[in-house]
């Protein structure tokens, strides 16, 4: 009998998957691949493209270069899943039944009620949002003037709001264009929940960027002209950016599957509350003992391999392996700049502090990103990209 495989989402998640369960899965398989764009974003360096929009083809990748013609791939959004009837729901396009299924479908801006934030702000979760921004700074930029110079507030001091801010002073910069920068994080510091000594690197970086930092207060309103804190004086907007905070996707509201926020949670092989559902990357909230894995590229990376893995275990019978997220360490960047923190000895450079910059953090954080597109196409791909990340 033939099983039906379905990877749902195009991700670092979906995207690993589909490579390993292509090497793991034999003749009596059928792989389905659905996402709602035909091409691999490598998300985590997206936050290029809003410097310079010709990034975009260093940074994506069709789904044709990485699947094998065997696999066959549908373009569509998937708009729920119905685990008792074994059937992937898409928007225009037919249902598509699985014996197994996997969601990889990263997650979706949390905006957590605060009123206007989601009316008024662009989030930056794919590559047209990575466009808006530019073309909404842009704009903005062209009508201000020296005097009175465009104001650009991006909310959430996390790995997307601190590179998005990054590289908008690094648009300033090259294009001598009158706008101010402000990074807000609700907490103490920015990049929370990290090492005090990289939070104090990534804050140096900002403010000789020039970005202006404002932390310790939570935003409590968006208006179309500013923002409310809670207890600070509000803050004029001409473009806002929100990154702050992840939620699941709306297509998995209605999913009958043990969730947080539409996070689908999972054990530590990746199962669901349903043997047949699979969970992966952002989508999903995967066991690990005290803290779940982090919503990272690199977890998402990492865990894709196995999971790719415990669907063929699945078909087949056998047990399924337990995955431990590896902490490989972070790698942030700040426009051309980059800092390293805790980084785990890797492609042989080994260095003896904890935390450092300047080229070898620009040039690691250039090889993460090269060596996951080899991994995904090719060598060639990687260094066509190269000078892009
Ligand atoms: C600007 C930015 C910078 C970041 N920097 C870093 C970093 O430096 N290091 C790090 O480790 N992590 C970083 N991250 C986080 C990292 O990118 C995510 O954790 C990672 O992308 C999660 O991978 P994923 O495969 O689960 O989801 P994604 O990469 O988001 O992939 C989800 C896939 O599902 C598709 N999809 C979504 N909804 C639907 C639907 N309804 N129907 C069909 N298809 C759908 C999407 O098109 C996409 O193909 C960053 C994120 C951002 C936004």
């Amino acid at each position: 009998m033939t099983e039906n495989v379905v990877v749902l989402g195009a991700g670092y998640a979906g995207t690993g998957a589909i490579k390993k369960l292509e090497s793991e899965l034999g003749d009596n398989v059928r792989l389905t691949w659905i996402a709602d764009v035909d091409y691999h974003l490598v998300l985590h360096e997206s936050h290029r493209v809003i410097r310079d929009p010709d990034v975009r083809s260093d940074v994506t990748f069709p789904v044709d270069d990485v699947a094998s013609p065997s696999t066959r791939f549908i373009q569509a959004e998937v708009t729920g899943l119905d685990v008792d009837e074994r059937v992937v729901e898409l928007e225009d396009a037919e249902n598509v039944e699985y014996d197994y299924v996997l969601v990889a479908l990263g997650s979706q801006t949390a905006f957590y009620g605060i009123p206007g934030l989601e009316e008024h702000s662009l989030t930056l979760k794919s590559l047209d949002d990575a466009l808006e921004i530019h073309e909404a700074v842009k704009e903005a930029s062209q009508e201000a003037t020296r005097g009175d110079p465009a104001q650009i507030v991006i909310g959430g001091a996390g790995l997307s709001g601190i590179q998005t801010a990054g590289e908008i002073a690094e648009f300033r910069d090259e294009h001598r264009a009158p706008i101010e920068i402000h990074l807000v994080e609700a907490l103490e510091e920015i990049f929370p929940g990290n090492d005090p000594e990289i939070q104090q690197a990534l804050r140096d970086l900002l403010e000789d960027a020039g970005v202006h930092i404002h932390t310790d207060d939570p935003i409590t309103e968006a208006t179309d002209e500013q923002i409310e804190f809670d207890e600070g004086d509000p803050l004029e907007y001409d473009v806002l950016v929100w990154t702050g905070g992840i939620t699941g996707q709306d297509a998995l509201d209605e999913a009958d599957l043990e969730n947080e926020h539409n996070r689908v949670t999972t054990e530590a092989n990746f199962q669901t509350s349903d043997e047949r559902v699979f969970a992966v990357g952002d989508s999903a909230i995967v066991d690990q003992g005290d803290q779940p894995a982090p919503p990272t590229a690199q977890a998402a990376w990492q865990a894709a391999e196995v999971v790719g893995e415990n669907i063929a275990r699945a078909i087949e019978n056998r047990p399924l392996k337990t995955w431990e997220y590896d902490d490989k360490g972070t790698v942030v960047s700040v426009g051309d700049k980059a800092v390293a923190h805790d980084v785990k000895p890797a492609f042989g450079i080994s260095l003896p502090v904890d935390t450092f910059g300047g080229l070898p953090a620009e040039t690691l954080k250039k090889m993460i990103a090269a060596r996951w597109i080899k991994d995904v196409t090719s060598v060639n791909e990687a260094r066509k990209s190269w000078s892009s990340l």
